[in-house]
């Protein structure tokens, strides 16, 4: 039965940036674990909103346009278009989708930061880093270093080693990754988020949620270390143009991705939301939050954006937990866009069944640890799970005793719930179920397949 006025559960699939396409990682991660998680809910009777988007504002995509010599704009139709393919033909269905690229949304994410700016972050001076040769602010992949909190390698941004905040003024021995120009302070008056003055709400929503071990570990070395102050505008050459006490500064990208959120949720509650207060207002009818995501960006779902909603004048915390995974690898070495060793999402889906996709990465999903796709791998879970799905069931596979098979059915539905989701488990019991042939896998089987509406 449905909870009447319970509110809605807003489910929010990370935003890909635009300067690639997604692959088997990317899936095996947050895009399909949050598809998975929603229809289990729904069929639950919950009420449940997905967001989705697409990410234009990091620098990343201005350095590839740059190094290839070509247009940003036709970079960002190219892999927009192959980012959605994915989400098509692997049935990753979303209510709602944050259009970036939208002069409503620009205006309102320049509007939502210079309303925060003028209330409740007023402009600080900050010292923050120019190169000394391209004289390019240096952030996220104008620069490269080490980072503090694990040692290694990142550019700005986030480490994927520890998931921890990098930038030119975190970075140890950091250099500009474009010219390998020497960082030079200079003083900016920016709005600042002074995360440690949300430690409060922070530590008791952190006590709250349900939080993987490896994120809590990366919270209390934040707590130890001291939670750091996130200029969300600055002069740059790359995002959205601020406005009014903003003029002439670029919106940070992480700051813009979490105000998309604020912005994209109201609106798909039917608000006709445009400010930041509006936003807000809208959000009073959302009864959780739970954010899929890899670890390398467990310092911005675990710390920054809870931090961003609080001073955007949420009353309280909405994060209700979040979904994280580790690393995927392909045949043992980690996917790589710029060496070319992956496996394209759309391309591998068109000549692939979904549902035998799906289940598969589903199976090996990489959430208590790295785990590995191989060729022959997927090869043999498709040759004896196609039959299964089709039917066959005991014919082709040992049958569990009927009370085992019972006690799967109902263990692989409880797995699918957004507290203790796991979703290899719960293809593991389907499998079983399967196999024991002529029962009925109930909810399971179509939450992971993706196969049936939604
Ligand atoms: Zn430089
Ligand atoms: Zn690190």
């Amino acid at each position: 039965m449905p909870k009447m006025n319970a509110g809605v559960t807003v489910i929010t699939i990370p935003p890909p940036t635009a300067n690639g396409a997604l692959h088997l990682g990317h899936l095996s991660g947050p895009y399909l674990a949050s598809d998975i998680a929603a229809r289990a809910a729904k069929a639950r009777g919950e009420e449940v909103l997905v967001v989705a988007g697409v990410d234009v504002g990091q620098n990343f995509i201005a350095t590839m346009a740059e190094v290839r010599g070509i247009d940003a704009g036709g970079l960002i139709a190219q892999y927009r278009s192959e980012i959605l393919d994915a989400f098509t033909r692997g049935r990753i269905h979303y209510d709602a989708f944050v259009e970036p690229q939208e002069p409503a949304y620009v205006r309102a994410i320049a509007g939502m930061v210079a309303d925060m700016a003028r209330d409740s972050l007023p402009m600080r001076e900050m010292t923050l880093h120019r190169c000394s040769d391209c004289a390019r602010t240096l952030h996220h992949s104008y620069v490269a270093g080490t980072c503090a909190c694990c040692g290694s390698p990142a550019s700005g941004g986030s480490c994927e080693g520890c998931g921890g905040f990098t930038s030119a003024e975190t970075l140890i021995d950091p250099v500009c990754d474009r010219c390998g120009g020497v960082p030079v302070p200079f003083e900016a008056t920016v709005p600042v988020l002074r995360i440690e003055d949300h430690r409060e709400h922070l530590m008791a929503m952190w006590l709250r949620a349900e939080l993987p071990s490896r994120v809590r570990a990366l919270i209390a070395y934040y707590l130890s270390a001291g939670l750091p102050d996130i200029p969300l505008a600055y002069p740059t050459n790359w995002g959205i143009e601020g406005s009014g006490p903003l003029a002439g500064m670029r919106i940070d990208v992480y700051a813009e991705v979490g105000l998309a959120w604020l912005f994209g949720v109201a609106r798909a509650l039917g608000s006709s939301a445009g400010t930041l207060d509006e936003c807000v207002e809208a959000w009073a009818s959302v009864k959780e939050l739970w954010q899929f995501h890899g670890i390398d960006n467990a310092f911005y779902f675990a710390i920054f954006w809870p931090a961003l909603f609080a001073a955007a004048g949420l009353p309280q915390a909405p994060l209700r937990g979040l979904v994280v995974n580790e690393f995927y690898t392909l045949e043992g070495k980690k996917f790589s866009t710029s060496r070319n060793h992956a496996i394209w999402a759309h391309e591998f889906l068109a000549s692939e069944d979904p549902s035998i996709v799906r289940l598969y990465l589903a199976w090996g999903r990489p959430d208590r640890y790295s785990t590995d796709f191989t060729r022959s791998s997927f090869e043999a879970f498709r040759d004896r799970v196609t039959p299964l799905l089709a039917g066959a069931g005991a014919r082709v596979a040992a049958a569990l005793p009927a009370p085992l098979v019972e006690a799967e059915r109902q263990r692989g539905e409880k797995a699918l719930g957004l507290v203790g989701f796991d979703p290899a488990l719960a293809a593991r019991s389907l499998l079983a179920v399967l196999a024991s042939g002529g029962i009925d896998p109930g909810p399971v089987l179509s939450a992971l397949t993706g196969a049936g509406a939604v």
